[in-house]
């Protein structure tokens, strides 16, 4: 199984003149890429049109004395390769200047795109989408742009080489107990934390995100390695639904609400702030402009990518915490096929669905229970599990989202909405051998301490009346 590590590194001046470097031949070498295949494509159409016209005529009157037409071919990522390597010693020469695989990885990366980019075009087709409907837009491999607070690139498995403190240099023998990372054509770089598996290194992306560094890495380890790096799963037949709110972050039908993160809503409303005062300073506004961007635009946008920052990993910090605990906690779990998509698109709900990150939230999950041997199951988006009764199983039509309380016309219960949903995705779980239980008065006691020693704050809320 893959697992991964983001460790931040100790960087330098001089290593961030190396990343900015990085990025930028990955940058050079994935533009190189979009203008050769902006040319190749319109060639290719054409060359196509010619195909099909002498194709019709060869079918028409196939002589013996002439040839079929030969299908023509785009060249794809690998062919591109070949051409930028060829004259890369000789045109752009300040590719050797960086790890290899800061050009050579982009090749791979461009080819996804332009992949994915006739996928969509061809679902576009199948679907009937009108032409110029937003809906699975196709995009065409574009330019990238210049960043000052990002970018990132791509090193093999093959050049990563970890070492401890004491074997990597002289001068940095006393410092024995730090981890040191090789970065090709630069040298060794301290690790602000360990790596924590031991295992094959697939492969380091480094990125920059506003004044910071970070390493993430990407391990192949063991089954064994896993249980010994990761806490032990409690084994005890329990499921439970969850509920994604808007009040809470999340709802579990045990009657435990899961509150989002509180710094969240204060950094957010700084970060609108600090957004209004950027768009003030001097910049171009749109492609064309000939406004030149401002030192201070430069300065006010560090400043702005420095709170995303910190609001991202306290967003991904919560998701990493809660799904860990859930998926240790429960062997069943339940939940909302999320049309985050369509959920954004009503604005309303789209502020605090971001918030949190659903997105981020269902992702983990899903990896945590497989890894975990669990089971995840996911409700279709159309069960209505807000309007449905959890005790009766009626139907209430006229639910709204103001509705906090959800009160049943046929037998008149009386539950918090969310809970009266997390309870109806409960019992959606199926296909089940074993009979599943509710957790135990204990087991709800282990739950709740885990959750307060990672910081997690709960409430719990009354079952209702039955
Ligand atoms: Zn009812």
């Amino acid at each position: 199984m893959i697992v991964g590590q983001v460790i931040e590194l100790k960087a330098n001046n001089k290593f961030f003149t190396y990343c900015r470097k990085a990025f930028g031949v990955r940058r050079f070498a994935y533009n190189w890429c979009v203008a050769k295949f902006k040319k190749d494509y319109v060639a290719h159409l054409a060359a196509m049109d010619r195909y099909t016209r002498e194709l019709a005529e060869y079918q028409k009157s196939p002589l013996q004395s002439t040839v079929a037409p030969v299908k023509p071919k785009l060249p794809t990522w690998q062919d591109y390769k070949k051409e930028f390597n060829a004259i890369r010693l000789e045109k752009y020469p300040f590719t050797y200047e960086v790890t290899k695989y800061a050009s050579q990885q982009t090749f791979v990366n461009f080819g996804t795109s332009v992949k994915s980019y006739f996928e969509n075009v061809k679902k576009r087709k199948k679907t009937k989408v009108k032409k110029n409907s937003k809906k699975r837009k196709a995009f065409f491999p574009k330019f990238k742009k210049k960043s000052y607070q990002h970018g990132s690139f791509y090193i093999g498995g093959d050049q990563v080489k970890l070492v401890t403190g004491k074997s990597c240099s002289k001068k940095l023998e006393n410092q024995s107990s730090k981890q040191y990372m090789n970065i090709p054509n630069f040298g060794y770089v301290q690790l602000k934390e360990k790596l924590r598996f031991n295992g094959h290194i697939n492969g380091v992306t480094i990125s920059q995100r506003a004044d910071r560094i970070y390493a993430s890495f990407s391990i192949e380890i063991t089954e064994e390695e896993y249980c010994r790096t990761h806490k032990a799963a409690v084994q005890n037949n329990t499921a439970a639904g969850i509920d994604l709110g808007l009040k809470s972050a999340l709802m579990l039908s045990d009657g435990i609400s899961i509150e989002s993160p509180k710094p969240l809503k204060a950094k957010l409303r700084r970060l609108a702030r600090l957004q209004r005062q950027l768009n003030r300073k001097q910049h171009p506004r749109a492609k064309g402009d000939k406004t030149k961007l401002s030192r201070n635009y430069i300065k006010h946008s560090r400043k702005v990518s420095k709170l995303y920052l910190s609001i991202s990993n306290i967003r991904k910090d919560f998701s990493q915490k809660i799904t860990s605990i859930l998926a240790n906690h429960y062997e069943y779990l339940c939940m909302e096929d999320l049309n985050v998509k369509g959920m954004m698109s009503n604005h309303k709900l789209a502020r605090a669905i971001s918030d949190v990150g659903f997105y981020n939230i269902k992702n983990n999950l899903i990896y945590k229970m497989e890894y975990k041997h669990r089971k995840l199951q996911e409700v279709d988006r159309f069960y209505a599990s807000s309007k449905t009764c959890s005790k009766c199983g009626a139907l209430k039509k006229d639910l709204t989202l103001r509705d906090r309380i959800y009160e049943c016309p046929e037998c008149g219960l009386t539950i918090d909405r969310d809970l009266n949903a997390a309870i109806n995705l409960r019992q959606q779980i199926k296909n089940v051998g074993e009979a599943i239980s509710e957790l135990m008065p204990v087991e709800l006691t282990a739950l709740l301490s885990d959750l307060a020693i990672n910081g997690i704050a709960t409430s719990s809320v009354e079952a209702g009346i039955w």
